[in-house]
């Protein structure tokens, strides 16, 4: 390893604390492979961080050159808070005599489960800006952790989610195509709490959208889109030209089943296949352990479930309720464009499939009653243009034969034409699901 510059933060709030900083200085001084040991002076600090306070720290930096890898400095900074007597694994939120982080090594970026370098917090915190200043460092100059990172080719988000993978990682995907949402957001929370690392994808993908349909015209938000993913503390976002996805001999795709030449891909052919193909290219590139997809597009969810299993990817597909608003409506990116009466009558399709669910736990049973519950209640609003309406097995969604059921999952489609362009709503509820909302918002 070539030598490196590298700074440390060092804290401690246990026992005689100036006396565990000045060792620590001592002995990484007396480390084979670290020179020029240069630290800053100790500065007291109240506690910051979650849960309830702690004992106030006293916090310094250290500057250092180094031969040793940033893994390898790691491994000294844990011998040392060890030696001075702190328990490792280090338990959470108890004080500490000794607490050492490795805040930059060089120019070198590492991304591992275990390390992180830059560290992803350095510049946020005043009692690593002090010290850091007091050596003399401009602290605008130095190298930031920047979440999420912005990637727009292929090769360099298939480069970093390797690297994470590499490094022990599990990785969580969220595909998108923008205009991002609460909806969207609760798939990224998921895959955060899940997972290590959560990638979110940000591409409206050509090949799922039909001649005359709104591939134009959906809408593009990239700035808000990325505030949203920052504020869901996501690591990357993956924003390509259609031209970087597909390159112009691009002519390979994937074949999806009869099931997805039924309801939305009836009346969209096409679409599915163009969805699994670009989800079997952002798989293929990623090799995520887990992807998160909204039940909010049940038959999506049912091919990309297949398409996986079908094909192999070793990836756990992750199903997430559907996000509403408090009057029923779905969350969609597309709910933009409905014009002001559109958007009050466009919760009946949220309380026609709550009618028949609340008709299943009553007792209902039958298929087709259940639908001629939810149908006569979309009946009732004459703005919109029923495009079908089903009750199918949950998951795969199977169709199910006439006569008795003992559970399913409703979809429908409706068109509403009264806004700034015609819009096409989706929604499904399972007849097992509890009710989202109180029971006066859901009566028809
Ligand atoms: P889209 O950007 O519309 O392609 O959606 C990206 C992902 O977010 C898909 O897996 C959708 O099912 C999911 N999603 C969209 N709207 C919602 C919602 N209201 N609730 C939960 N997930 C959603």
């Amino acid at each position: 390893m070539r030598e490196a510059i590298a700074y440390l933060g060092l804290g401690s709030n246990e026992g005689d604390r100036a006396a565990h900083l000045g060792r620590a200085v001592e002995r990484l001084g007396a480390v084979p492979g670290i020179g020029a040991v240069r630290a800053s002076s100790w500065h007291e600090n109240a506690y910051v961080g979650d849960g309830p306070p702690l004992a106030p720290f006293l916090n310094g930096a250290v500057e250092l050159r180094t031969v040793l890898s940033p893994a390898a400095l790691l491994g000294v900074a844990k011998a040392l808070e060890a030696e001075a007597g702190r328990r490792l694994p280090a338990p959470h939120h108890r004080p500490r005599p000794l607490d050492i982080d490795l805040l930059l090594h060089g120019d070198t970026i590492v991304d591992t489960r275990d390390l992180v370098v830059p560290h992803p917090r350095w510049h946020e915190r005043e009692f690593v800006r002090r010290p850091l200043r007091e050596l003399g460092l401009d602290l605008d100059a130095l190298p930031r952790w920047q979440r999420p990172a912005v990637l727009h080719t292929p090769a360099e988000f298939a480069a970093r989610c390797s690297t994470w993978l590499g490094g022990g990682c599990t990785v969580g995907l969220v595909p998108t195509m923008g205009a991002l949402h609460d909806g969207h957001a609760s798939l990224m929370r998921r895959a955060r709490a899940e997972c290590d690392r959560t990638a979110v994808t940000i591409f409206v993908n050509p090949l799922q959208f039909g001649p005359g349909e709104d591939f134009a015209a959906y809408p593009r938000t990239f700035d808000a889109d990325l505030r949203l993913c920052a504020a869901q503390q996501v690591d990357v976002v993956f924003a390509p030209e259609p031209a970087a996805m597909y390159d112009p001999d691009f002519c390979s795709h994937v074949a999806v089943g009869a099931a997805a030449t039924t309801m939305e891909g009836a009346l969209r052919p096409g679409h599915f296949g163009g969805v699994a193909t670009v989800v079997a290219r952002l798989l293929a590139l990623a090799r995520p352990t887990h992807a998160y997809f909204g039940e909010k597009d049940a038959q999506q969810l049912a091919v990309v479930r297949r398409m996986v299993q079908d094909l192999g990817f070793p990836t756990a597909i992750v199903p997430c309720p559907i996000v509403r608003e408090p009057d029923g409506l779905a969350r969609s990116s597309r709910n933009v464009y409905l014009g002001a009466e559109d958007r009050r009558a466009c919760t009946i399709l949220y309380r026609a499939l709550a009618s028949a669910r609340h008709a299943f736990a009553r007792g209902e049973r039958d298929r087709d009653a259940l639908l001629a519950r939810a149908r006569a209640v979309l009946a009732t609003e004459p703005r919109a243009a029923l495009d079908y309406l089903e009750l199918r097995r949950d998951g795969d969604l199977a169709a199910l034969p006439p006569g008795p059921v003992d559970g399913g999952r409703l979809l429908v489609a409706a068109r509403f034409a009264g806004g700034v362009r015609p819009v096409r709503l989706l929604d499904n509820l399972s007849l097992d699901a509890p009710p989202d909302l109180p029971a006066a918002a859901e009566a028809p």
